[in-house]
C-alpha cells in the first residue's frame, strides 16, 4: 500500500495518482524507506531527494511519464544501476524530481546472428547481456567491476570504459544505435542496427555520454564479437611504465593486435586489496615496481591449436615476447594463469581494487586520461606532488587506453581534514593540462566534476553543449544541473 505523499510545493497533489496510472501504485515508490537506496551513491559521498521512485516497464510509459512531469514542471533523473561515480543519478533535494529506474525494463529484445548484433532494454544488467551473447558464442566486451550491477543504458549515459577498451573502445563504439525518450515526450527510434547511416546529425552519439540530460535511452543496439577460441592472462612485474608501454606494443605487434586488457596495478594498490581481501594475494613473490594484468585472446582457429606439450600457438608466442623483455630489463617477472580458475583469480583481484581503496580510508578520485607517451611523466611529478603535500597515492588504470584512476588517500580520517585538498587538485589539473590530458576519462561529470568543467573545458565547447541542451530541453526537466554547467 503506497503512503500517503507530502505535497510538494508548486506540484499538484495529482501528479502522483497521475505516475502510479501510469505504472501502477505498486511501481511509485515514495516512502523514505523504500526510496533510500536510490537517493545515495555507491560512494556514500552523494544522497538527494526525489518525490518519488518510478519505474515503467515498457517505452510507452516512459514517455507518458515524461509528458506528465513536463506539464507538472517536476524533472526526471534516469537511473540504472546506480553505480556511476560522478553523482549524475541522484536528485538535488531543492529541486522537485522524480527517478526514473529503468531496472524492470530488463528484456534482450532481439538478437541478430547474421547481423551479429542484439537489441536490449535500457535496465539490462551488463553481466546479464554479457552472458546471454556468450551462451550464442559471441563476445559483448564491455566489462568493469560493477557488471554485476550496473545496467547498459547507464553504461551508454555514461559511456564507460572498462577494461577492454584497448581492444573494442568503449561504450560508444560498442553501440549501434538507440530508442529513447526525448524531454518533450517524443520518442527516437534508432534500433535499425544499421552500420551506415548518414542522414544528418548522429542523435545517438549525442545521447550516448549525455548522463541523462538530453533524454532516457530506452533499449540499444550493440555491436557483437566472436569470442576468443584462446585467452592468456598474465601478471607482469615491469622495470617502470615506460618498459610496460614498450612491453604493450611489443606484444600487439606479435600477436596481431590481441591485447584484450593492460591493467595497472601497483605494489602499494597490491596491498591495499590483499588487506581488504586477504584471500586475493600477488601472484608474484616480492614487490611488484609497476604491475601489469595483461590478457590477450584470440578467435583464430590457429593462434588455440596446441602444441605436443599443451601449449597454445598464443601462449607460445607470447612467452617467446615475455622471455625477450626479460632479456632486456623491461620485465622483471611474470606468473601466467594455467587455469580458468587462477584467471579468475587475477581479474577479481583488479575488480576489488576499487572497493579496497575505499576501505582503505579517506580518499579522492582523479578519472583522467593521457596520451600513453605522457604517463610516466605525469605520474612521476603527481606523486612527487602529492607527497610533499603530505598524500598518499594508490593508482590504477586501464594503462591501454591512456586512462589513469589516481586516488589521493589518507587511512587517518582525522588527518585527511587537514590535508590540502584543493591545492592539490589545482595542481594536478595543472599537470594534466600541461600534459594534454583529460580530467574524465570515463566516469563522467555528474555533480562531482561540474567545477572542473567550468573551470577547463574550452569555453566554445561549452556554449555549443548549453545551446544542445536548450535546444532539446528547453524547458530543462532531464536532469538538471548535471553535466554541463551554467544551464538550469
Ligand atoms: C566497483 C565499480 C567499478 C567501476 N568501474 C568502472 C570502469 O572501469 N569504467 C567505467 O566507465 N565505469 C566504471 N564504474 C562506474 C559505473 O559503473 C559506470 O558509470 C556505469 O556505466 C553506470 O551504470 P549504471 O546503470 O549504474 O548508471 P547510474 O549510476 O544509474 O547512472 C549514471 C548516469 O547515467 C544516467 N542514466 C542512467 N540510466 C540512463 C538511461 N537509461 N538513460 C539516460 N540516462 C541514464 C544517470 O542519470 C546518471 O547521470 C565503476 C563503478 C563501480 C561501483
Amino acid at each position: 500500500m503506497r503512503q500517503a505523499v507530502k505535497p510538494v510545493e508548486g506540484v499538484s497533489a495529482d501528479f502522483v495518482d497521475g505516475l502510479c496510472g501510469i505504472v501502477g501504485p505498486e511501481h511509485v515508490l515514495t516512502d523514505a524507506a523504500a526510496m533510500a537506496g536510490y537517493l545515495t551513491d555507491w560512494t556514500r559521498q552523494f544522497s538527494g531527494g526525489a518525490i518519488a521512485v518510478v519505474r515503467p516497464s515498457a517505452t510507452e510509459q516512459v514517455s507518458r511519464i515524461v509528458r506528465l512531469c513536463g506539464s507538472a514542471g517536476v524533472r526526471i533523473v534516469p537511473q540504472g544501476g546506480n553505480t556511476g561515480l560522478a553523482g549524475g543519478g541522484i536528485p538535488s533535494r531543492d529541486v522537485p524530481s522524480i527517478i526514473l529506474s529503468l531496472k524492470r525494463m530488463n528484456a534482450i529484445r532481439h538478437f541478430d546472428e547474421a547481423g551479429r548484433t542484439v537489441v536490449a532494454d535500457a535496465g539490462v544488467v551488463l553481466e546479464a547481456l554479457q552472458t546471454y551473447v556468450e551462451a550464442r558464442d559471441l563476445l559483448f566486451p564491455l566489462t568493469f567491476g560493477a557488471k554485476g550491477s550496473c545496467s547498459i543504458g547507464g553504461n551508454l549515459a555514461t559511456n564507460a570504459g572498462g577494461s577492454n577498451v584497448v581492444r573494442y573502445g568503449n561504450t560508444r563504439e560498442l553501440c549501434l544505435g538507440v530508442e529513447a525518450v526525448l524531454p518533450d515526450g517524443s520518442v527516437f527510434n534508432g534500433l535499425t542496427g544499421l552500420r551506415k547511416d548518414n542522414t544528418g546529425y548522429d542523435l545517438k552519439d549525442l545521447l550516448i555520454g549525455s548522463e541523462g540530460t538530453l533524454g532516457i535511452i530506452t533499449a540499444a543496439v550493440f555491436k557483437l564479437f566472436p569470442k576468443p577460441l584462446t585467452r592468456v592472462t598474465a601478471f607482469l612485474s615491469m622495470a617502470s611504465v615506460e618498459a610496460a608501454i614498450r612491453t604493450l606494443n611489443r606484444i600487439q605487434d606479435r600477436t596481431g593486435q590481441s591485447v584484450e586488457a593492460f591493467e595497472y596495478i601497483p605494489q602499494p594498490v597490491l596491498s591495499a586489496v590483499e588487506k581488504a581481501f586477504p584471500d586475493l594475494k600477488s601472484p608474484l613473490e616480492g614487490p611488484v615496481e609497476t604491475g601489469v594484468l595483461l590478457e590477450v585472446g584470440s578467435s583464430r582457429v590457429s593462434d588455440a591449436r596446441t602444441d605436443d606439450a599443451g601449449s597454445t600457438y598464443l601462449a607460445t608466442e607470447l612467452l617467446a615476447v615475455l622471455e625477450e623483455l626479460m632479456e632486456t630489463g623491461d620485465i622483471v617477472d611474470a606468473a601466467i594463469a594455467t587455469s580458468e580458475q587462477q584467471r579468475l583469480v587475477l581479474w577479481r583481484m583488479r575488480e576489488s581494487v576499487l572497493e579496497a581503496i575505499m576501505e582503505y580510508g579517506a580518499s579522492y578520485h582523479f578519472d583522467i586520461s593521457l596520451p600513453l607517451a605522457n604517463i610516466s611523466w605525469f605520474l612521476q611529478e603527481m606523486d612527487a606532488m602529492a607527497a610533499e603535500l603530505g598524500f598518499e597515492t594508490l593508482t590504477i588504470g586501464h594503462l591501454g587506453d591512456g586512462n589513469l584512476h589516481y586516488a589521493l588517500v589518507c587511512a587517518d580520517q582525522d588527518r585527511w581534514q587537514t590535508l590540502p585538498l584543493d591545492q592539490a587538485k589545482t595542481k594536478a589539473f595543472e599537470l594534466l593540462t600541461r600534459l594534454n590530458g583529460s580530467f574524465s576519462a570515463e566516469h563522467g561529470i555528474g555533480q562531482s566534476k561540474l567545477d572542473v568543467m567550468r573551470m577547463l573545458k574550452e569555453p566554445a565547447q561549452l556554449d555549443a553543449m548549453r545551446a544542445i541542451k536548450r535546444a532539446l530541453d528547453p524547458e530543462g526537466i532531464m536532469n538538471p544541473g548535471r553535466l554541463v554547467p551554467g544551464v538550469e
